[in-house]
């Protein structure tokens, strides 16, 4: 097949490029680099695979044939979508119209990267796809998180009035090797300060809980969901969907405080630094984060394997060796 990923050269794009080309296929990866950057796909030098430096905002003009498009381009850090507010309103809306235009006139199927953050700061935990959120339109993270419950809907509506074979995924917290040093969350941020003997800082009182996905077990869980082909379902108001192209939620259920995985963190490193307490720089800050993955389980036969010890140890190792280059 051939394939095209928006936001390719991003932390799990980049992932997800190396998994397509490994599974046969040729690879398009389309980018700004406003996030990311072309070192995460420098590798991957193979005449299957292409870059096209390109804001997926503006139109996608791409010749020959496409099988299927990953839509993953939007900034996914905290502090990276308070920076580029309205770039991430236009990516999550703008980019996945634009999007969902190439796949619909390729007669390609779409897989949206949407994100737990549609359910806000969850009154219910775990939080399962049923689950419709307790999101502020107003507040700091509105400009992601209501892009992204956008772009559910703008798939949703392309599903359902123009048949386009879609789905959506829920990514929950992914760490892994390529985060940046300097996107701000928490698990390059601590190690960093981990690995520079500085002290970590915890925002609000660390009560506050993630629970962390390795990031190749959600490259083959967004693989999985791309290709199942699910039962015709009935939806809302008794009309026809296809059950694949309903959200799957897809993250690890050991849920931790970010206190406990600060201290974690310093055990892994093998640091001295000390934890210190710090205000949150956004409002809404969830206090619970935990996927329910039953549906990930049951429809797809997935779930996480790689342990939480192993998959910090090759983060750390990666980010040390960034560090001192
Ligand atoms: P990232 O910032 O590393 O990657 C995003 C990529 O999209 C970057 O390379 C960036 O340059 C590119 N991009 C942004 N706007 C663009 C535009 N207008 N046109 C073209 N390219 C653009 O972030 P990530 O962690 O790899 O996230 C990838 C996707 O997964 C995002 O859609 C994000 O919302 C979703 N997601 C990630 C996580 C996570 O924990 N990593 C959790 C939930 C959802
Ligand atoms: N966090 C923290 N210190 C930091 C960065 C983040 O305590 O230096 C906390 C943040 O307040 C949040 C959690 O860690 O509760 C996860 O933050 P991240 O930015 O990784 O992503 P989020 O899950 O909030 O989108």
């Amino acid at each position: 097949m051939r394939i095209v990923v928006t936001g390719g050269a991003g932390f799990v794009g980049s992932h997800l490029c190396e998994r397509l080309l490994a599974e046969g296929h040729t690879v398009v990866a389309i980018d700004n680099l406003i996030t990311g950057s072309v070192d995460n796909i420098a590798h991957l030098r193979d005449p299957r695979f292409e870059f096209i430096h390109h804001d997926v905002s503006k139109s996608i003009y791409l010749a020959g044939p496409v099988d299927f498009v990953f839509h993953l381009a939007s900034p996914a850090s905290p502090v990276d979508y308070l920076e580029y507010p309205i770039q991430t309103l236009k990516v999550g809306s703008l980019g996945t119209h634009n999007a969902l235009g190439l796949a619909k006139e390729k007669r390609a199927g779409l897989l949206f990267a949407s994100t737990s953050e549609v359910y806000g700061d969850p009154d219910v935990n775990p939080q399962p796809e049923s689950y419709h959120g307790n999101v502020s339109t107003t507040g700091l993270r509105g400009c992601y998180d209501e892009a992204k419950r956008f772009g559910e809907a703008l798939v949703m509506a392309y599903h359902r009035q123009h048949r386009l074979s879609t789905r959506i995924v829920r990514i929950f917290n992914t760490y892994g090797p390529r985060m940046r040093l300097n996107d701000g969350r928490v698990v390059p941020q601590f190690i960093g300060q981990a690995l520079r003997g500085e002290d970590l800082t915890v925002y609000g009182d660390g009560h506050q809980t993630r629970s962390f996905c390795y990031v190749d077990d959600t490259v083959d869980g967004i693989w999985r969901l791309a290709n199942w082909v699910g039962d015709a379902v009935v939806g809302p108001g008794g009309q026809v969907l296809r059950d694949e192209a309903m959200p799957v939620n897809i993250g690890n259920p050991e849920e931790r405080t970010i206190r406990q995985f600060a201290e974690e963190i310093l055990h892994l490193v093998g640091s001295r630094s000390q934890l210190t307490f710090r205000p949150c720089p956004t409002d809404n800050d969830p206090m619970q984060r935990r996927p329910d993955i039953s549906r990930a389980r049951e429809k797809l036969g997935w779930e996480p394997r790689v342990p939480f010890a192993e998959g910090m140890q090759r983060t750390i190792e990666d980010l040390r060796n960034r560090l001192a280059l």
